[in-house]
């Protein structure tokens, strides 16, 4: 397999912070597009696996999976895309395009394993897969996404992941007019949740443990915002919502949201925080209550996507960051102090040689 080289920010360690690095991305095979990464989004999910909280990361660690690029090259069989394209790479490089979930566009469940974007066996090169930190990347045509020419593409980037993580879970629980709806933490996944809720025609309410937050999450669209430490706000949403979008990223009573579901209500979890939330089943039994999870979703869903933020009109709100700031801007993921997604310019790690 032929190779070249790209500039990259990663981590060598667990504690150790992210900086630059060489690594390999194979050459275009015949159904390849080659991507000049333009900007990356920073989400929750690089810090975890940075920082090995999932137990599973393989050093030297890439990552990123909110990228938009444009298309540099392409393979002798590409058909779906042409150089000069502005497109869009988010959690998903490849899947085994077989199984029955992938044919049912649920690459993300894909039965063998999907390869994600980063820390992932790269089955061309001898390595793990490398994300979007990144000058470059190379892409099966498949697993890349137009991106709306309406919208702004550095603020389109956390679409790739913050949008889908939210919009499949909001499709697949039939959030829409009539439906009131819980989105738990504010952070990147969080307010695209209010967006994309409030887009479907839901009565959205916003749950943050931050003060600051909490005017705020009415500008993004929430209809009622409630701060979840006080017992008394709290109190007011017993039984009452039909679902609840759970986007925290660190531990938290679990229980005292499942109390504010209705009866056959739902809880899914998109936020994975490291060590497990208990469930007391009188949480559950008393309401048939669901508690379930979802991870991202599949290509063709991640594009239904992105037509319907064309259509409404609906990015991320954005900090951007230089690459050379990552490090300081996990720390501040890590305090909530992020309204509400840092996207790197890659032109800083270009211009950096
Ligand atoms: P983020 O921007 O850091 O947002 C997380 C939010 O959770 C914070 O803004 C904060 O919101 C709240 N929070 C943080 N610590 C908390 C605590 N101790 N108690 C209560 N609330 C707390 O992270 P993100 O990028 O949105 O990602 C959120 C989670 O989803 C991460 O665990 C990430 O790995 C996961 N994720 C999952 C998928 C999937 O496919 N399922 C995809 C992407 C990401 P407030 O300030 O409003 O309280
Ligand atoms: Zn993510």
């Amino acid at each position: 397999m032929s190779e070249t080289q790209v500039q990259a920010y990663g981590t060598e360690a667990a504690q150790a912070p992210l900086n630059q690095l060489t690594i390999k991305r194979r050459k275009n095979t015949p159904h390849d597009v080659e991507i000049d990464i333009l900007f990356c989004g920073v989400c929750h999910s690089d810090l975890h696996t940075a920082r090995n909280e999932w137990h599973g990361t393989v050093y030297p660690c890439v990552p990123g999976h909110e990228i938009v690029g444009k298309i540099i090259s392409v393979g002798d069989h590409v058909s779906k895309f042409k150089v000069g394209d502005t497109v869009g790479v988010g959690c998903l490089v490849d899947s085994c395009q077989e199984c029955q979930y992938c044919r049912e566009g649920l690459e993300q469940f894909c039965e063998p394993g999907a390869t994600q974007t980063y820390n992932s066996p790269d089955k061309h090169l001898q390595t793990q897969t490398y994300g979007g930190y990144s000058e470059r990347i190379v892409v099966d045509e498949n697993f890349v996404l137009r991106i709306p020419e309406k919208l702004d593409p550095a603020a389109t980037a956390p679409l790739l992941c913050a949008g889908i993580t939210t919009y499949s879970p909001l499709r697949h629980w039939n959030v829409g007019p009539g439906k009131k709806v819980g989105i738990v933490g504010i952070g990147g996944l969080g307010h695209m949740g209010i967006k994309i809720a409030k887009a479907m025609g839901a009565h959205v309410v916003a749950f943050t443990t931050s003060e600051s937050k909490f005017a705020e999450a009415k500008r993004l669209g929430a209809d009622e915002v409630v701060l979840s430490k006080d017992a008394g706000q709290m109190a007011a949403f017993q039984g009452k919502l039909h679902f609840i979008l759970d986007a925290v990223s660190a531990q938290h009573d679990i229980n005292e949201y499942l109390s504010l579901l209705r009866v056959d209500g739902s809880l899914a979890l998109v936020g994975a925080p490291e060590f497990p939330l208990p469930v007391a089943a009188f949480s559950l039994i008393g309401g048939r209550k669901s508690f379930a999870g979802s991870m991202i979703g599949g290509i063709a869903e991640t594009q239904e996507m992105l037509d319907f933020c064309g259509e409404h009109n609906i990015v991320a709100d954005i900090e951007m960051i230089d690459i050379q700031k990552i490090n300081e801007a996990y720390e501040r993921l890590l305090k909530g102090d992020v309204r509400y997604r840092f996207v790197i310019d890659m032109k800083s790690l270009k211009s950096s040689q």
